[in-house]
């Protein structure tokens, strides 16, 4: 059989905890880090007190819980750590009051297409109705004005309640600021560390985003302080990661996958995207040639238990509609565009999952105040 943290987390959900006759897993207790290797599974419990007089038998049960619900072959005698609780991560709601779900859009590598999925991803969500704002961290290559065609847009200021703050730019129905704006084209690359970092976190806290269903951050490849600023600044919900089915490139993203999950950063993966994952030509629909490999990023995705969220195929109207500022998730109707409209679903699906399941402690959803 093959486990997943949601078979681990409905069986943990008839462990009450003594002190209040709750169920552990909506109280908050299961730390959003359970890992599988195999049949071997583990996790941590967070307890209010590292002295808490339960904590023998509420880790007793929840070993009993899993061989009784899940398999009695699942090895978790000792594979439950104990901690105490500590908000490792900032509140959800002091910057961005009125945003609900903050998603992180990464890469190990760079030209694997994050910033094209951030994009179409935008798009497609805003055709499905809900509010989307887009915020271009890519230091090293901002690309977003171009692909919103929004190149020549200059964000103002505006008086919102006595505070000056930056208009975002807006285009196909999604809001967007990109370090892009504020410094010359060739430049951004030299904004470095604390520059590039309080910049952003401007954009952030000193931006009109308004009310939002999805914040997307389409961050710089790899890894660096500025993933690090982000989520010391914001409570992100989760991170997508986005990889081609090369080695190379799943290397790569194997390496941002362990450091969204370390203790340092601590963001869930909502998941992983295949980009380049075929290419079919125009004239022959039905061929597909695998020029990076085939499944790669399904077969990792398998590996991490992580849920693989879609799979894009090189065309080259989504090159284009990149070049063009007209990004092809505009068309829902076209093979590409219906791809992007999945992908948002499946996004969409993953975030409510874990709103629903996840304790009010773990869940990231921001409420307005
Ligand atoms: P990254 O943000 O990872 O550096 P980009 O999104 O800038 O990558 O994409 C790199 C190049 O590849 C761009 O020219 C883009 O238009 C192109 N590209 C990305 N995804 C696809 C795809 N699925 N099909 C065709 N071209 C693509």
């Amino acid at each position: 059989m093959t486990l997943y943290p949601q078979l681990i987390l409905d069986a943990l959900r008839n462990v009450r905890y003594p002190g209040t006759g709750k169920d552990i897993v909506s109280m908050g207790l299961v730390e959003d880090n359970i890992r599988i290797d195999g049949m071997n599974v583990t996790f941590s419990l967070l307890f209010e007190k590292p002295n808490d007089p339960f904590i023998r038998s509420v880790v007793k049960a929840a070993e009993t819980a899993i061989l009784t619900y899940v398999s009695p072959d699942v090895n978790i005698k000792g594979n439950i750590t104990v901690k105490a609780k500590q908000l490792a991560r900032p509140e959800p709601d002091k910057l961005l009051p009125e945003v609900k779900n903050i998603i992180a859009v990464s890469s190990g590598k760079g030209g694997v297409g994050k910033s094209t999925v951030a994009a179409n991803l935008a798009v497609a969500l805003a055709l499905q109705g809900y509010k989307v704002g887009l915020l271009d961290a890519d230091i090293f290559g901002p690309s977003q004005p171009k692909m919103f065609n929004l190149e020549d847009a200059r964000p103002y200021l505006e008086e919102v309640n006595g505070r000056e703050l930056i208009q975002p730019a807006e285009n196909y129905g999604v809001k967007m600021l990109s370090i892009g704006f504020f410094v010359n084209k060739g430049d951004a690359v030299l904004w470095r560390g604390a520059m590039a970092s309080n910049a952003l976190k401007q954009l952030i806290g000193d931006a009109n985003w308004g009310e939002l269903d999805y914040f997307l951050i389409d961050l710089p490849p790899g890894t660096s302080d500025i993933h690090l600023t982000m989520v010391q600044t914001l409570a992100i919900t989760g991170a997508i990661v986005v990889s081609t089915p090369q080695e190379v490139a799943l290397a790569d993203a194997r390496k941002g996958i362990s450091m969204f999950t370390g203790e340092k950063v601590n963001v869930p993966v909502l998941g992983l995207i295949e980009n380049m994952a075929w290419f079919t030509p125009a004239e022959l629909p039905e061929n597909k040639y695998y020029l990076f490999g085939k499944e790669g990023c399904k077969r990792l995705a398998e590996e991490l238990h992580i849920p693989l969220l879609g799979q894009i195929p090189i065309v080259q109207s989504i090159c284009e509609g990149g070049d063009e500022g007209r990004p092809v998730a505009l068309n829902p109707d076209s093979i590409t565009g219906m791809a992007f409209q999945e992908l948002a679903r499946n996004v969409v699906e993953q975030i409510n999952y874990r709103n629903e399941h996840l304790a009010p402690t773990q869940r990231v959803i921001v409420t307005k105040k």
